[in-house]
């Protein structure tokens, strides 16, 4: 689920006396200069895709009137790659929630094309551009048995792994999405899901899948929904942050217009998905009036700020109590790269079915030991916020005293 694009936004700055001053900061998509810089939730560290950290801070901000996210300081290709090199992991990590999410994405994919009519068929050819380990190729093999169908993979080991679940009716190309033009012309579907957040041009991106497809050619993207404030905004690589209205100039930036927009559900929330088809109009939508999106960027300051919060939080509150972490997740993982004191605290691990034992050097322990050997242990629950009403029920009728760490701060009203 690689790609790598050259951006060409700058952030000039300049020093007025001791204070450092942002000016001309534009938002990459409008250009606005109205943008609100955020606030870092580390100022040391950050977190990308597949949990690992990196030693820079989040250094986001948001546009007042797209509703962007985007870096104040534009990664560079040669950060990007850095952060993708041979150690990135993402979908090798869990293999079967991969498997999974790729059936619900299948699914998605198969509900939204229906309704625009706009079917794949057998005589059809169909490239995903950031296939990663294959599993939603294999996926739409199954559902429609396409003419031809390509994956474009730039990491090595997802792209054997694509191989290997796909066998040779998938061609599997090695290759980043911009070189892949003349390898895949002609396609009647182009599909990207949870790519083009991590291009460091999104419009470049968006025209390679432009070029990919026919005349009368279909793209469909899902990327993370970021028309509220939420966790995709803390992932260091997550290079875009997109409102329905960013994504929409962006996409006519690249020669294309927005069929349809949606938001996901069943298992997929936080998503969110376009269909874009070529537009030979050339006319860019507007960006919304001046400030139109500056709930959107408070709310996202608001949130960001509450994870530089979080960790004293929770110490204010807990004191000297002995506490597990429920979770070994993506939650768990923001928690060591934004609030590693939290998680240093933390006596062991526990998680439904403990499927090692040991995690982050930390003992891992399943819930019905850690219930047996640990009664006067506390429970801070690392899972994201949708699920813990779930969690809570069935942590708390067993007699365990179970906090969410969002309780103890300002992030408690996404609870
Ligand atoms: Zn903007």
């Amino acid at each position: 689920m690689l790609v790598l694009f050259k951006g060409h936004f700058c952030a000039p700055r300049y020093v007025l006396g001791a204070k450092m001053v942002l000016r001309n900061l534009n938002c990459p998509i409008c250009r606005s200069v109205h943008v609100l810089p955020l606030t870092n939730p580390n100022a040391q560290s950050s977190m990308i895709s597949d949990g690992a950290i990196v030693p820079r801070p989040l250094g986001k901000a948001s546009c007042n009137d797209c509703g962007h996210g985007f870096h104040v300081e534009p990664i560079q290709d040669n950060q990007l790659r850095e952060l993708y090199g041979d150690a990135y992991s993402l979908g090798l990590r869990d293999k079967s929630a991969d498997a999974d999410r790729a059936s619900g994405y299948c699914e998605h994919i198969s509900e939204h094309l229906g309704s625009l009519d706009r079917h794949i068929e057998r005589g059809h050819v169909v490239v995903e551009f950031g296939c990663g380990t294959g599993h939603l190729l294999r996926k739409i093999s199954q559902k429609w048995q396409p003419r031809r169908l390509v994956g474009i993979e730039p990491a090595p080991k997802l792209a054997n792994k694509a191989r290997e679940l796909n066998g040779k009716y998938v061609e599997i190309i090695e290759s980043y999405a911009e070189s892949s033009v003349p390898l895949v012309k002609d396609a009647d579907f182009a599909i990207s899901v949870n790519v083009i957040e991590h291009a460091l041009d999104p419009v470049a991106f968006l025209k390679t899948c432009r070029d990919s497809i026919n005349e009368r050619g279909t793209i469909l993207v899902i990327c993370p929904d970021g028309n509220y404030p939420h966790s995709e905004l803390l992932f260091y690589d997550h290079v875009s942050s997109f409102s329905v209205t960013s994504f929409e100039r962006a996409a006519s930036q690249a020669g294309l217009k927005m069929l349809h927009s949606a938001t996901l559900g069943n298992g997929q929330e936080g998503f969110q998905l376009f269909v874009l088809a070529p537009d030979g109009s050339a006319q860019e939508p507007s960006a919304g009036s001046a400030a139109s999106f500056q709930e959107l960027s408070e709310g996202r300051g608001r949130y960001l700020k509450g994870w530089a919060t979080l960790e004293q939080g929770v110490r204010n509150q807990i004191g000297s109590d002995r506490y597990a972490i429920f979770g070994i997740g993506e939650y768990a993982d923001l928690l060591s790269a934004y609030c590693p004191g939290i998680i240093g605290a933390a006596e062991c691990f526990v998680v439904d079915n403990a499927p090692q034992p040991e995690y982050r050097g930390k003992p891992l322990l399943s819930l019905d030991a850690f219930r047996q050997e640990k009664p006067d242990t506390r429970i801070l629950a690392a899972v994201n916020p949708r699920s813990w009403k779930y969690l809570i029920e069935r942590l708390r009728s067993g007699s365990v005293v179970a906090n969410h760490p969002y309780e103890f701060s300002e992030l408690r009203s996404a609870l």
